[in-house]
């Protein structure tokens, strides 16, 4: 078997022998734009059983079947970290999501803020690049991009012991550390508000909630995305599964 540099994300179940039918879009991608073929060899994760080597049996223009030998990674599941964050422009979403894959999210949800301009998104085309970016990053893992909702509809269904790193852009200036000591183990999650920031209310209601911790990323206002990946660095940095 050839090398098998291609990672690809399949749904079904894998284990070793078996037999996994490749989407249309899968095939073109590995037969007609990275030119594999019989024999060759690709690297499939299903997100839960790790990573496989397989072997391409059938390929075709529109289809294909691979055929799996072994197993090359076990599963490696993430800490156990949402980002909740609200949508700003198409590109810049798009790159929080990326980052967030890559940097170890466990579920990712969008989320409308009183100032956030978005009213739609396409959760959709936003699971396709976590899928992108896992495949991308070695990671054996894709985290749920969650459908569109509201902010205080989130909140008013929070799980309590679910503790909230909230970054407000309101708190630069004033020192802020994550205690991480006491909360470390704990389910966490991530806030990032939209270009306009949190309202007055939204600010007052999350400072009031027990369970979130108001953060400072430091003395200058960081774009939304900027924002997201710093987050992330430092709650991996002090909670998370990096070193
Ligand atoms: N329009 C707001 C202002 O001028 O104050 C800035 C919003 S900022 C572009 C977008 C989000 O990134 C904020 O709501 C916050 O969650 C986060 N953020 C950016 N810089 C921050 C900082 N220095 N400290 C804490 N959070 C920050």
């Amino acid at each position: 078997m050839t090398d098998a540099k291609i990672r690809l994300y399949v749904e079904q179940a894998l284990s070793e022998g078996q037999s996994v039918p490749l989407t249309r879009e899968a095939a073109h991608y590995l037969f007609g734009v990275m030119r594999r073929g019989v024999g060759d060899g690709v690297l499939l994760f299903d997100g839960q059983n790790g990573e496989w080597l397989a072997e391409v049996v059938e390929a075709g223009k529109r289809g294909g079947t691979l055929e799996v030998r072994r197993q090359t990674k076990p599963q490696q599941m993430p800490p156990d970290l949402w980002l909740v964050f609200a949508p700003i422009k198409k590109a810049r979403t798009d790159f929080i999501v990326e980052k967030a894959a890559e940097m170890g999210a466990a579920k990712i949800l969008p989320v409308q803020s009183e100032y956030t301009n978005s009213e739609r998104i396409r959760q959709d085309r936003l699971q396709a690049h976590a899928v992108e970016a896992a495949e991308q990053c070695g990671g054996t893992y894709v985290p749920e991009v969650r459908e569109l909702t509201k902010l205080s509809a989130l909140l008013d269904h929070w799980p309590a012991e679910r503790q909230l790193m909230f970054c407000d852009e309101a708190m630069v200036g004033q020192a802020s550390v994550l205690h991480s000591a006491a909360q470390a183990g704990a389910p966490w999650a991530i806030l990032i508000g939209p270009e306009g920031g949190f309202s007055e209310a939204e600010r007052k209601r999350l400072h009031a909630l027990p369970f979130a911790h108001p953060v400072s990323l430091g003395p200058r206002i960081l774009r939304a995305d900027t924002a997201a990946v710093a987050a992330m660095a430092l709650w991996q940095t002090a909670m998370g599964d990096w070193g």
